[in-house]
Order: structure tokens, then sequence, then C-alpha cells
């Protein structure tokens, strides 16, 4: 593998040809990608990649790829419905106990299949306005229901850590707000940015935090990657995973399987695997749902509970995620009960190997 470090991130597709990660024959077409989503490779990502590999898996997640310019039918820019549920600027309200609360929009590094990839990017505005930032936080406050705030962007973490004190602080200080949940890619893609103070911004009195951390492959997690994480979680942070499913990257078992077992053994706690979002010029990353279901099944059979992360769909529009199977349990018939006049449901149980068992009405 390739370690030449980088002194900084690139930006360019011109700078990824330079620097051996993408090829002379298809700038122009990277050209046309980035003139239209943000292009960042970060010294720490670049040193992850094998540039000998025309497949290695953190380059498709991260390098601009001319599949980019062919969008589907299907596709659509804002593909979860986040406008559907933003009552105000920076606030998404889908649900009722917790809201998104999206501050900058700008991340270390790009992701190939970002979901808000047509709102995310230097060429977007960079942090909500002051008076933004006091509309949201009325919102959080005058809607008592709100239990959890999740950070989400862009990026949290490409906040100073000054900053995100004060806001960790506004949110703690509302008392219906308990936890205060992130969701970031630093601590991979830039982690030296994960410092003592910036671990010190992201503990507060009065609500607990959560860091959910967005990894697709466990080569992400060696080195000072797990430094950071590990910097975190000794604060007394606990962690959690999200990640997405990603055809040439993460779509086969073995590289499924390692990726959670990676996350147990660095102690972040499986959480979700994202099917892919219908994202404009991501379809040559997309699995279909049954390859999804296949893989958790593979997953749950072989793999310890505590590596099971839910698989779940965002149901384009906005209404939700939801979890998508596999399915364990069906009902079997109707049978007559014992006794009884009448009919009961029986189930049928799908045991870790695959073989149906059936299970009596209650
Ligand atoms: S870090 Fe998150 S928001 Fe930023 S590009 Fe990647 S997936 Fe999108």
């Amino acid at each position: 593998m390739n370690r030449t470090s980088l002194a900084r991130t690139l930006r360019e597709p011109s700078e990824l040809v330079a620097h051996g990660l993408a090829r002379a024959a298809d700038l122009a077409d990277l050209d046309k990608v980035a003139a239209r989503y943000a292009v960042a490779v970060t010294p720490a990502i670049a040193a992850l990649i094998d540039r000998d590999d025309p497949r290695d898996p953190i380059a498709r997640q991260f390098i601009p790829s001319s599949d980019e310019l062919a969008a589907q039918p299907s596709e659509r820019p804002d593909p979860i419905g986040d406008d559907a549920h933003s009552p105000v600027a920076g606030i998404v309200h889908r649900y009722p106990d917790r809201v998104l609360f999206k501050l900058v929009h700008v991340c270390a590094v790009y992701c190939r299949f970002c979901f808000r990839r047509e709102m995310v990017g230097p060429g977007k505005d960079s942090a909500l306005s002051e008076q933004a930032y006091a509309a949201a936080l009325d919102y959080i406050r005058t809607h008592h229901e709100i239990w959890e705030v999740i950070l989400t962007g862009g990026d949290p973490l490409m906040l100073s850590p000054r900053r995100l004190a004060a806001i960790m602080a506004d949110l703690a200080a509302i008392d219906h707000v308990r936890i205060i949940r992130l969701h970031t890619r630093v601590p991979v893609a830039d982690p030296a940015r994960v410092s003592a103070e910036m671990v010190a911004a992201l503990k507060v009195e009065g609500a607990t935090s959560w860091v959910a951390l967005h990894a697709n492959h466990a080569r992400e997690l060696i080195g000072e990657a797990r430094a950071a994480v590990a910097r975190l979680i000794d604060a007394g942070i606990p962690m959690v995973s999200q990640s997405v499913l990603l055809k040439g990257v993460n779509d086969d078992f073995a590289a499924l399987e390692s990726l959670m077992r990676t996350f147990v053994e660095c102690r972040i706690k499986p959480y979700y695997l994202h099917h892919g979002d219908l994202a404009p010029g991501t379809a040559h990353l997309r699995t279909t749902l049954a390859q999804g279901q296949e893989l958790m099944r593979a997953l749950r059979g072989r793999v310890s509970g505590l590596c099971q992360p839910d698989y779940v769909l965002d149901i384009p529009g906005g209404a939700g995620k939801s979890p998508v199977g596999p399915v364990y349990l069906s009902p079997q018939d109707s049978v007559a009960g014992e006794g009884e006049v009448g009919k009961e449901t029986r189930y049928r149980v799908t045991d870790y190997c695959g073989d149906v068992h059936l299970y009596p009405p209650a």
C-alpha cells in the first residue's frame, strides 16, 4: 500500500491525478463531477488508499468517478426528505422526540455516495448565521418533546472546539434536551482534529453526549483513527457506528463482518447499516435490498450479537427510517386450537442456520 503522506487535503481532480489517486484519462469527466459535487481527500484518507488496486474500497468512497455523471430517474436531490420536515433553517424535525441540527455544510472529506451531496461542500453556505442559530435554538427550547438533538451536517467536528463547546452548553441548558448526539467522519478522516480540547468541548454538564462514527470499511479504523476513537471513549463519551452498504466497499460478507468486528473491538457499538439512498449519480455504489438482507442473514448466523447493526432504509420523501429485515418470524397458518372452537395463529421462526421451526400460539 502506498503511504506517501500528503501535506494537505486535495480538492481538485488535477491534484488527485498528480498524486496517483485518479487517472489522467478521466480528468475531463472528473472536472465535470467536481463542478457539481464537492471533492476532498485528506492526508489520512489518502494514506489508506492502495494506488495499485483499481478496486480499492477506500478510494471508491472518496475518489470521484465518471459514473457520478449518470443520474437515474429514481434519484432525487433530497433523497430522505429533510426539507419536508424543516420548520426553521438548520432543524429537521421528523420524529417527535428528536431533531437534526445542521450547523455546518462542510465536511473533512466528501463521500461519493453522500445523501446530502447537493447540500454539502465549500460552495454552499458554510454555517448557520447567528440569527438562524438563535431561531433554531428557540425552536428546540419551545418544543418540550425534544429529548435528543443530533448534530449533523456537514460534519459538526469541523467547528472549532471553542464554538462547539458554546453550542453544547446552549443545548445542555435546555432542560428537556437530555441527549446530544454528534455524527462525524472526522476521527477517521482527520484524526488529529480530535484533540484534547475537542474532546473536552464534547462533554457538557446537563446532557449526555454520544458520538456516532461514520465508517464503511475496517481499514478506516487503524492507527491514528483508532487512537482518536479511544480518546473520545476514554473520556467517557459512548460511541455507536453508522455505515452505508456500498457496492465494491462492504457488500461482501468478509468485508462487512470485519467492519462490524472492528467497531466492537474499538468499543463502538454497531448501530445502523444504511441501505444506499437515492442520491443523484450514486447508482454504481448501491446494492439491492435483497443483497443487503442476505448479508444481514449471514452476519446474524456467524457473528456475535454485539456486532449486529440494524439494516435500515430511509424512505424517500421523508417518511423516516425503517428496518428492512431480514424477517425471522412470520405467521404460519391458522390451525384449530386444542380444545377450542376457532383458529389460532402459529408462527414460523427461522434460526441462525436458516432452519424453520414452528412456534405455538400463546
Ligand atoms: S461526511 Fe457525511 S455529510 Fe459529509 S460527505 Fe460524507 S456522508 Fe456526506
